[in-house]
């Protein structure tokens, strides 16, 4: 006689706390197995030292101690294609419903929807939850039922309709004795996956009240650091956006709350607009002829275009798996304006290396940059990379922290004279949109 149960489907909530899929299926009738599964397709596109998978690994063995230790329970592991381990599944349990946290990326839809095919073959029935957001999908929408495709009064009205709202947080650990009693669920080690332990670390996350209270006077600077570093922990759930949107309101931080909700704007922009993930948003923008020269493209990889500030930020990104976002603005300005290169050479070199790397803020912060976006800054707002130092580094503080050999002879020429590059840039970008 096979067990009946219900399987949990971690994902991008990798926490046993607040998480409203997991606190639903705990509530629900049968024993609760809990899976996780490294999805073969995702990881076949990662370097094989990626940190954010060492990070997914650790903290899954971090959560599967946690279950041995005190409630009996295990959180099971595969590798494979998800159809292929709920075959398998679907053969060893009678499976009464699957439940998950929504993802909302267009390959996580896709998946999700063949899931849900396989298991309605099955009778198992499919319940998907909202975890990651406050408001998904079209929950923020215009009167007529349209997206906005600018943020200022998508935030407004997010705000307002957060304000009617109880923001309930669900206390998991109540209802974890409905876990299946098995200690000894599957576990894989990371090379049974293919990966080897990564030399870097993803930062914790600070949301101190101090950090909170004093984040618009210190967040436009590199130097300083003290931003909450909150990127990879709301990416793969690691912390509940409840609680961090709360602390939010508790230090009474408008823009900390707000750098939330652009968030969430560009979530559902991906959502409504999933074509954006590789075409311009503003389709004329295709229309540009980049320059794509791949020669100019390594030095801005590398950090070598000779300007300090877009170098510093490059070494940082490649030495930290981070950058900050005064400078994300900058080097990306840098790569689409100055080097005249396709925004989505740049998206695909972050989506690589940012530890914090989140499909729809990634595409969307690029596209803003390289003017292509919603509510994206103007074409001709070129950013200055000798003037941004005087406005945010003007101790050159960062820069002397990221490129060392700077000052030195051996330290790279520009690669591009501001002025012309500058021209050439407004004549190209005019020649397409206008
Ligand atoms: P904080 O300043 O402490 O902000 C708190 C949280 O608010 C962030 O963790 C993030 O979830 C959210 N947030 C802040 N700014 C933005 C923003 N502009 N857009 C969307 N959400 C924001 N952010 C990502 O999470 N993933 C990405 O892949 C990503 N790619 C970017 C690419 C470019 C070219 C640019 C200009 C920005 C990008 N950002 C991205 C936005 C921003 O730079 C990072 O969210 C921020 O620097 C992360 O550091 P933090 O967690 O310390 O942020």
């Amino acid at each position: 006689m096979k067990d009946t149960v219900t399987v949990f489907w971690f994902r991008r909530d990798l926490r046993l706390d607040d998480n409203i899929g997991f606190y639903n299926a705990l509530k629900s009738e049968n024993k609760v197995l809990p899976i996780f599964i490294f999805d073969k397709e995702i990881l076949s596109k990662l370097p094989k030292d990626d940190a954010r998978v060492t990070f997914i690994y650790d903290t899954l063995q971090e959560m599967r101690s946690e279950l041995q230790d005190k409630y009996g329970s295990s959180i099971a592991m595969f590798h494979g294609n998800p159809e292929s381990v709920f075959s398998e599944l679907i053969k060893n349990y009678t499976i009464d419903a699957v439940f998950t946290n929504r993802d909302y990326e267009p390959y996580a839809t896709k998946r999700d929807e063949s899931i849900q095919q396989l298991l309605s073959e099955n009778d198992i029935e499919f319940k998907t939850f909202k975890d990651q957001v406050i408001f998904e999908k079209d929950e923020v929408v215009k009167k007529d039922g349209a997206p906005y495709k600018v943020y200022t009064p998508y935030m407004k009205l997010w705000k307002e309709q957060f304000k009617k709202e109880e923001l309930k947080i669900y206390y998991t650990y109540d209802v974890l004795d409905n876990l299946i009693q098995n200690s000894r669920l599957p576990n894989l080690s990371l090379s049974d996956i293919g990966f080897t332990k990564s030399n870097q670390e993803i930062t914790p996350y600070t949301v101190t009240p101090t950090l909170i209270k004093e984040y618009e006077d210190t967040r436009n600077y590199p130097a300083q650091d003290a931003t909450s570093r909150l990127g990879p922990h709301l990416r793969f759930g690691t912390v509940s956006v409840r609680k961090m949107v709360k602390k939010a309101i508790a230090e009474s931080n408008e823009v900390f709350w707000q750098e939330l909700i652009w968030r969430e704007f560009f979530m559902q922009i991906l959502w409504h607009f999933p074509h954006t993930k590789d075409e311009a948003f503003k389709s004329k923008y295709d229309r540009i002829e980049w320059r794509n020269n791949e020669k100019e493209f390594k030095a801005w990889c590398k950090g070598e275009t000779g300007y300090p500030l877009v170098d510093a930020g490059m070494r940082q990104l490649n030495e930290t798996g981070f950058m900050h976002n005064r400078i994300r603005m900058l080097v990306g300005s840098f790569l689409c304006k100055h080097l005249l290169i396709d925004w989505r050479w740049g998206e695909a070199y972050f989506a690589e290396k940012l530890h914090d790397y989140e499909m729809a803020s990634n595409v969307g912060n690029w596209q803003w940059v390289a003017g292509s976006g919603v509510d994206a800054s103007p074409y001709f707002r070129i950013f200055n990379p000798t003037t941004q130092i005087k406005k945010f580094d003007k101790d050159l503080k960062y820069i002397k922290k990221w490129v060392k050999d700077y000052e030195k002879s051996s330290y790279s020429k520009e690669i591009v004279d501001h002025k012309s590059a500058r021209e050439r840039c407004l004549t190209v970008y005019k020649a397409a949109v206008s």
